[in-house]
């Protein structure tokens, strides 16, 4: 499952080859779990709308569209024509559309947000890239390119927002503060590791990069989070961005050089000190690496290094 770094990385790709990009149609396949806004409704938003920017808010991809209003139809243009006639205006000035007032092309800003869930991935191809089992969006670029996204399991979720509006809850790991983020886990009785997973608190840290930050900080995953003195809070914030900037510096080495024939982006992993080594021995103190449980999540910990 991509997590913030991964998440990060992606939309720094795909910021540098479609932004500036005009959509110019929308095909949306028949599968309504992708689909979080009506496909009408998506199909509405997209089409004819200039890819401004390409960011991350937690693990959300966000695209910022500035939409251009279409050009006014023929049959509007006639229509103008017509009423002009009764008002004495030449012809020739209701020829052009901003004449009219009302057919001015207005600037307006919405976003398209798409979450990768498990299994997501965005493509962007040539129109003759045949077209992968589990597509469920195509988005046809004024560049003769094609933005795709693909997802086998369906976890992911494409939806948009009429205005730049999008909340994805919680506070950005990289931003916080220090005393915002000892707020945050005043007064919990949940272990640490709950509360660094609960995206109301803080969004896009990850399983992963939870484990990872709690053995640089030397904190057990089971520790309540209230019992936690601000001085170890203080180490827990400083290892959760360290651990987020190291992966996402080690994506951003990479995306330049590392896309497939599809478009895929690719990363290399931070070498993992804890997730996934159960039994292995800690890469600091050689005692065997433990695996629990934690609210249904695999937590890792070195019994000696972490408290
Ligand atoms: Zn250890």
């Amino acid at each position: 499952m991509p997590e913030l770094p991964e998440v990060e990385t992606i939309a720094r790709g795909l910021a540098k080859r479609v932004t500036g990009d005009v959509i110019e149609s929308v095909w949306l396949g028949q599968k309504k779990e992708p689909l979080k806004s009506p496909a009408p409704e998506i199909a509405a938003t997209l089409e004819h709308s200039r890819i401004a920017a390409v960011r991350r808010i937690g693990k959300h991809i966000v695209f910022d569209l500035d939409r251009v209003a279409r050009a006014p139809t023929p049959a509007k243009r006639r229509e103008s024509f017509r009423r002009s006639k009764g008002t004495g205006t030449p012809p020739s000035r209701t020829s052009q559309p901003e004449a009219g007032g009302g057919a001015r092309p207005t600037q307006t800003s919405a976003q398209w947000i798409v979450h990768l869930g498990m299994t997501g991935r965005m493509q962007v191809c040539e129109p003759q890239a045949e077209v992968e089992k589990h597509t469920h969006a195509i988005l046809r670029l004024s560049s003769g390119r094609e933005l795709r996204f693909v997802d086998p399991r369906r976890f992911g979720r494409l939806s948009v927002a009429p205005a730049a509006d999008f909340d994805a809850g919680g506070v950005e790991p990289l931003e916080v503060d220090l005393d915002r983020f000892v707020t945050l886990f005043r007064g919990r009785k949940t272990p640490i590791k709950s509360a660094l997973l609960n995206q109301k608190l803080l969004r896009g840290v990850g399983n992963i990069y939870a484990d990872e930050s709690l053995f640089r900080a030397g904190i057990r995953p089971r520790r309540r989070a209230a019992t936690i003195t601000r001085e170890q809070l203080a180490k827990l914030h400083t290892s959760v961005k360290e651990v987020l900037k190291e992966a996402i510096a080690l994506g951003g080495s990479s995306i330049s050089d590392y896309v497939d024939a599809n478009g895929d982006e690719g990363f290399f992993q931070l070498q993992h000190r804890v997730y996934g080594r159960e039994a292995e021995p800690c890469l600091v103190c050689r005692t065997p690496i433990k695996r629990v449980v934690i609210a249904g999540r695999s937590s890792h910990y070195c019994p000696k290094c972490q408290k």
